[in-house]
């Protein structure tokens, strides 16, 4: 996409999404896919996985098609998926939730976020709180929506937010706090002091937390804990997950929001009209994934661990500094050591040096703070054992 006018040209250069050139970008794991099969290289840009989800949800979806779930589900979602929604919340975290009033299905992640923060904004005022660097739909959607994106950086190479920081930027414009834990692209998981804050600060200046959880079952050596569950969240909480990266299906955009009724409520109105519906056969079957036992749960948190432990050995040894993630499909990787001073120009040799794609943490971060982050490169760990060992010995290889 080269050349783009009218409104959505000014929102985009509100929210500092256009090139240095002036043209508007595609997204950078577009771009960055392409990149990896023009020229052959390994993908470790993009995170999707490289294998298929369990046989049994694969199996569901086909048996829904021959079954005829072929038209429009309900608005709010099939009652069954809700429905294994709600159980899913209460066996893992002891949530409650009604799955008729407090549990809305979207068509992925991604228009959660878009249509709460389409619903939930109310004036070019209203301030979006989130944590830098961010996934590249935060901005994107706050400018969409006509509101102020104000940011707390993460800093190398724990990546949790500083305190007083957050505090400093949460004030009575704040409507939303928007948190993403287990975090792309750094691979952070919040302390309970930082979530603790986060729920004091909205509670005290009356915001909405929307949080991102998608990555809910991929931290590693510790359990997942969902913002809603911290005393005084759950009342002004909107959590959003995904079952993309839970049950490797990031094509079939199955998404889902819980949180209390007025809330849901306000997304689903913006939602109806933004895809309506979507995703028919694939419902049933992301509840039958949503019911596994325990144990499936537990075998993807740690075959990710061992594909993070594999990379970062690999990057190490190729001459990176590494964060350890812990949690995500992703590590980030200092290439500073290597000699690198702009990781997008880094990631775009990448392919001719070493036969491999990463993404620079540069995507992720609004113009004005690129320079916190120049030498960063984020890679995924979720793709099959023999192409991180082959990545990994092709970076130790690396041509200058
Ligand atoms: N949020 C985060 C943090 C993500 O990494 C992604 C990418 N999968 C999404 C949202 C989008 O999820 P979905 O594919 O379900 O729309
Ligand atoms: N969430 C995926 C990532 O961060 C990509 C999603 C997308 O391509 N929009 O790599």
């Amino acid at each position: 996409m080269s050349e783009i006018t009218g409104a959505w040209r000014r929102t985009a250069a509100g929210a500092g999404l256009l090139r240095p050139d002036g043209s508007v970008a595609t997204t950078i794991f577009a771009e960055m896919s392409g990149l990896a099969t023009s020229t052959g290289a390994l993908n470790l840009g993009q995170g999707f996985p490289d294998e298929d989800g369990p046989a049994e949800v694969l199996e569901a979806a086909r048996s829904a098609i021959a079954g005829g779930a072929n038209q429009y589900p309900p608005g709010r979602g099939i009652p069954d998926l809700l429905q294994a929604i709600a159980e899913h919340q209460e066996r893992f975290y002891c949530v409650t939730l009604d799955p008729e009033r407090e549990v809305l299905v979207t068509a992925g992640a991604t228009e959660a976020l878009a249509s709460t923060l389409l619903a939930l904004i109310d004036s070019p005022e209203d301030e979006v709180v989130v944590f830098e660097p961010f996934y590249d739909s935060y901005a994107a959607c706050v400018a969409l929506a006509g509101a102020r994106l104000v940011t707390v950086p993460l800093r190398w190479p724990d990546f949790q937010p500083d305190l007083d920081a957050l505090e400093a930027v949460v004030s009575d414009r704040t409507r939303i706090i928007l948190v993403n834990d287990p975090h792309n692209p750094t691979g952070a998981v919040f302390s309970s002091e930082v979530r603790e804050r986060i729920v004091a600060l909205a509670d005290r200046h009356d915001a909405v937390i929307v949080t991102d959880e998608v990555y809910e079952h991929l931290t590693f050596g510790e359990p997942h804990v969902p913002i809603a569950t911290i005393p005084g969240a759950a009342e002004r909480t909107l959590t959003i997950s995904s079952a993309g990266k839970t049950f490797r299906t990031t094509g079939w955009k199955i998404g889902w929001l819980s949180g209390p009724e007025e809330l849901v409520t306000a997304v689903m109105t913006v939602k109806q009209y933004l895809t309506y519906v979507n995703g028919s056969p694939f419902q049933p079957a992301i509840a039958v994934g949503l019911r596994l036992p325990d144990e499936f749960f537990a075998h993807i948190a740690r075959d990710l661990e061992h594909g993070r432990d594999m990379l970062g050995a690999g990057l190490r040894a190729a001459g990176f500094d590494v964060s350890v993630p812990r949690g995500s499909y992703f590590t980030v990787a200092d290439a500073g050591p290597l000699g690198a001073t702009d990781a997008d120009e880094f990631c775009r040799e990448l392919p001719r040096r070493a036969g491999v794609v990463g993404i620079p943490v540069t995507a992720f971060v609004t113009p004005e703070h690129r320079a916190d982050y120049a030498t960063l490169v984020r890679f995924a760990a979720c793709k099959r054992v023999d192409v991180i060992e082959q990545a990994a010995s092709r970076l130790a290889c690396m041509a200058p």
